[in-house]
């Protein structure tokens, strides 16, 4: 679930935005360049609480574990990315809300009954890819489970990720397809491995389209 590690030093600027020290000067320029809705009162108005998907539970991540952006404004949304928690619910939670975890997803999924929780806006870019163009295009959601444990993905789990997958495509106009619903593995210069070869993308995507199905 993790992306480059909590190995990575960090800098703070101002009110809590990380920036990775150690990448390229240019990069570190272009994030500067972004601190605009940091500015007192063009910040986007938040509603605590406010959810993106309809039912979900709103825990806040960590702001250290996202930053605060303007999408589908300022970068398109284009793909979903698909992760195993390695881990249980409990501690992806956990973790997320964290300051010093340098990660954190969209949503976070329960196993047992197919539980979706929100941990970042989507208007937010999560830090879930271990990819910054990558995160700035996605919406990540976690499953809890482990990757070499078949039966930690359970029917219930994928239906309802399916649901949110489905409806999340509906909102930004992204195409149900493998290439924009991606597993974390397939992010280049991913280091991870999930979702790994237990996850059944062809019943998950076959779950996806006939959600996506039923909301026309
Ligand atoms: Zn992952």
């Amino acid at each position: 679930m993790a992306e480059e590690g909590i190995s990575r030093r960090k800098l703070l600027i101002g009110g809590g935005v990380t920036v990775a020290a150690g990448t390229a000067a240019l990069a570190y320029r272009e994030e500067l360049s972004r601190l605009w809705w940091q500015v007192p009162g063009i910040d986007k108005q938040r509603t605590e609480g406010e959810v993106d998907q309809p039912g979900a539970q709103w825990i806040a991540a960590s702001r250290a574990n996202l930053r605060y952006a303007d999408r589908p404004a300022d970068f398109p949304i284009d793909r979903i990315v698909v992760h195993v928690t390695e881990g249980s619910f409990d501690t992806a939670v956990r973790v997320f809300r964290d300051p010093m975890h340098a990660a954190a997803a969209h949503y976070v999924i329960r196993a047992k009954d197919g539980h979706v929780t929100q941990m970042a806006r989507e208007l937010d870019v999560a830090f879930h890819a271990g990819n910054r163009e990558y995160n700035e295009r996605s919406i990540g959601i976690e499953h809890e489970g482990f990757v070499d444990r078949e039966s930690s993905f359970t029917k219930v789990m994928y239906e309802a990720s399916a649901r949110l997958a489905a409806d999340i495509c509906a909102r930004y106009g992204i195409p149900v397809d493998r290439k924009h619903i991606i597993g974390h593995d397939e992010v280049p210069r991913a280091t991870h491995t999930d979702p790994g070869k237990h996850w059944d993308w062809d019943r998950y995507m076959k779950l996806v389209r006939a959600a996506a199905k039923q909301q026309a």
